[in-house]
């Protein structure tokens, strides 16, 4: 288990998985906000449609973070994130800037090369799944929502399914993500967590005061070996968006609504 790599070309700052970096025909980046064109809140590597940040600026980050990926926003699929369970297999080129589905897509996978699969974070998780073997990539956003309602699980079983992917052969990277001292919940979290996972959960589950802190990154690490990833094909980063560089990170749970998103990419090249 690794910790990812800071990477910086001029403006630009991402954090790459030391594993996904040994093939050179797979592109990946978890960026953080430094590199784009917009200003103010959205300063600058913005991707969040649903604020105030003109199409223009955000189109042109979409170019400047897909092109390191091997593309440029016509190569781009984005998921439409509404916690759900939903997973959406691109077989298909993609040649627009496309998004993945009005209900709700959280997750994507595919084997076409030059697709852009791409998924956005500021607190929650995103999860990047990779088989050298049968050449497949997927991602996944999964905040606690999406953690309980196993998607990253099937994720896996979906790559199994469709692509004939084996866990054991499997890379998954969980990217920079809320920590479990920032991570601070009603009962809520911990009761959707227990229905989902029983008892293996206790342990990263702790009181504080009459609140609970959740260490999701090892409920994830904990169900990423459970579905047969070997734990040394498993990289998490311990960057947190919430307590960590404002410089580099946007946090929902530190600026609310007032911010933009972060993007991670993942693509097979030709
Ligand atoms: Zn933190």
């Amino acid at each position: 288990m690794s910790e990812l790599r800071r990477q910086q070309s001029g403006d630009l700052i991402w954090f790459a998985s030391p594993q996904l970096s040994v093939y050179p025909r797979l592109k990946h980046a978890y960026f953080t906000r430094r590199g784009g064109v917009s200003s103010g809140i959205y300063e600058s590597l913005n991707f969040r449609f649903t604020g105030t940040d003109s199409r223009d600026n955000l189109l042109q980050n979409y170019d400047i973070a897909a092109h390191l990926v091997g593309g440029d926003a016509n190569h781009v699929i984005r998921t439409t994130q509404k916690h759900t369970d939903t997973i959406l297999t691109v077989s298909q080129p993609v040649t627009a800037f496309t998004n993945a589905g009005d209900e709700g897509v959280d997750a994507l996978i595919t084997n076409v090369p030059g697709a852009v699969l791409t998924g956005f974070y500021a607190d929650c998780q995103l999860v990047m799944l990779y088989d050298h073997r049968h050449r497949a990539a997927g991602i996944v956003h999964a905040g606690w929502r999406g953690i309980a309602k196993e998607i990253v699980r099937k994720t896996i079983e979906k790559m199994h399914d469709v692509y004939g992917c084996d866990p054991r052969e499997m890379i998954a990277v969980v990217g920079p993500s809320i920590c479990r001292s920032c991570f601070v919940t009603d009962d809520d979290v911990p009761e959707a967590m227990r229905e989902a996972f029983g008892g293996m959960v206790q342990e990263y589950m702790y009181r504080q005061g009459d609140k609970w802190c959740v260490d999701l990154k090892n409920i994830t690490y904990a169900m990423l070996l459970r579905a047969d990833i070997p734990a040394i094909n498993i990289d998490i980063s311990n960057y947190c968006p919430c307590c960590g560089d404002k410089t580099l990170w946007w946090s929902h749970r530190r600026m609310g609504e007032d911010r933009g998103v972060h993007a991670g990419m993942i693509c097979l090249t030709e």
